[in-house]
């Protein structure tokens, strides 16, 4: 019998699992404490639950399907990049990032991503599916162990990893939920951004289910021409539709959004880019954060010059915006955005060594 990933099931769903199988509820809350709350993932060091009952846990259930392989860490020490592997030799990462003291981690939602944006290394892998709610809770599970073991723990979680997290919406906002519940982390929404390419259905849906769940949006230009250029759902989900939905999402939720813009020499941070994204941030409570572009093998973009950076972000901020000018973190293991893309042949080498 094929066994059912118990970190799949929120505490509802396994109560109901629970009962089905003759077992009492109030076991299914002490399971999912374990497994939730103190990560905890073998069912005989579940002390306060019997032995005859985790024989029949062990039957019907597995606990999770994502083994860790192996982690590097920067130069610096800032930057912990995370590989995981999946059932059918899949395999992702994901991204611990540590900024004055509080720590953030870059999860994944999909492998590869179907949005195939020009400058993305995650778009250059063959997409080859979801992930599954565990799977997400599990990458956040495995980074908070590594924080417990010295005396740590996450502050922000951002779906910023590989995939487009809008693409697996269910999968990513379960995976949030119980992170938030009393029994499991207890980790407030707040303090959870989800960054997506611009799909505007799915904007639409997330600003009636989630008021809470911080949203930024992957602009890099405000120009529908050179945006197409760059990620082709700008072709479906265009500027003006893009900008309608996002109003909406503002209006209803009275949240700051988060725009990223990618700084791509002779393209998209020369002065006429500038005045076009001041009049389009008229319209938000805005903070834009501009991203160096983080250089990708085989791709024809440039990296702008520091000085170069700067003017434009000297621009935007003399006219009021409100705008960070990131710096680059971890590219020298490749795990700064949209470096993430699994070189197979590369594990292969490590493990022979
Ligand atoms: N799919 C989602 C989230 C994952 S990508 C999205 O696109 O928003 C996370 C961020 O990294 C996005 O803003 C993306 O545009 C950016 N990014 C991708 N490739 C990059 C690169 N080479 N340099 C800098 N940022 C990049
Ligand atoms: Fe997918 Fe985001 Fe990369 Fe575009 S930038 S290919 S949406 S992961």
């Amino acid at each position: 019998m094929l066994k059912i990933d118990i970190l799949d099931l929120n505490l509802e769903e396994l109560e109901t699992e629970f009962l089905n199988m003759g077992l009492k509820k109030f076991n299914a809350k002490q399971v999912y404490q374990w497994l939730h709350q103190k990560l905890v993932f073998d069912f005989d060091e579940f002390t306060n639950i019997s032995k005859e009952v985790r024989e029949k846990l062990k039957e019907k259930f597995e606990i999770g399907t994502l083994k860790y392989i192996t982690h590097q860490v920067s130069k610096d020490k800032q930057t912990v990049k995370f590989l995981f592997s999946l059932p059918g030799k899949r395999l992702i990462e994901s991204v611990l990032l540590k900024y004055k003291n509080r720590y953030s981690i870059c999860v994944s939602s999909q492998v590869g991503c179907p949005l195939k944006c020009d400058f993305c290394a995650t778009g250059m892998m063959k997409f080859e599916k979801n992930l599954k709610c565990s799977e997400i809770l599990m990458q956040f599970y495995y980074l908070q162990k590594f924080l417990r073991e010295k005396n740590d723990k996450i502050s922000n979680v951002v779906f910023m990893g590989m995939g487009e997290p809008f693409l697996n919406y269910d999968a990513v906002l379960k995976s949030i939920n119980m992170l938030n519940s009393k029994e499991g982390q207890d980790f407030s929404k707040r303090n959870f951004t989800i960054s997506t390419s611009g799909l505007i259905n799915e904007i639409n849906k997330f600003t009636i289910d989630e008021k809470q769940i911080k949203l930024a949006i992957s602009l890099h230009s405000v120009n529908d021409e050179k945006r197409s250029s760059l990620m082709p759902i700008n072709k479906a989900n265009p500027l003006a539709k893009l900008k309608e939905s996002l109003i909406n999402y503002q209006e209803k939720t009275k949240n700051r959004i988060t725009f990223e813009y990618i700084l791509i020499d002779d393209f998209n941070c020369e002065k006429e880019d500038a005045v076009e994204l001041v009049k389009f941030m008229k319209s938000f409570n805005h903070l834009i954060n501009l991203i160096p572009y983080n250089k990708v093998e085989g791709k024809p973009y440039v990296t702008p010059s520091r000085e170069k950076q700067r003017e434009f972000y000297n621009y935007l901020v003399s006219h009021n915006l409100n705008v960070t000018l990131r710096e680059t973190k971890g590219d020298d293991i490749q795990a700064a955005c949209g470096q993430l893309k699994v070189k197979k042949e590369e594990i292969i080498n490590e493990k022979n060594n």
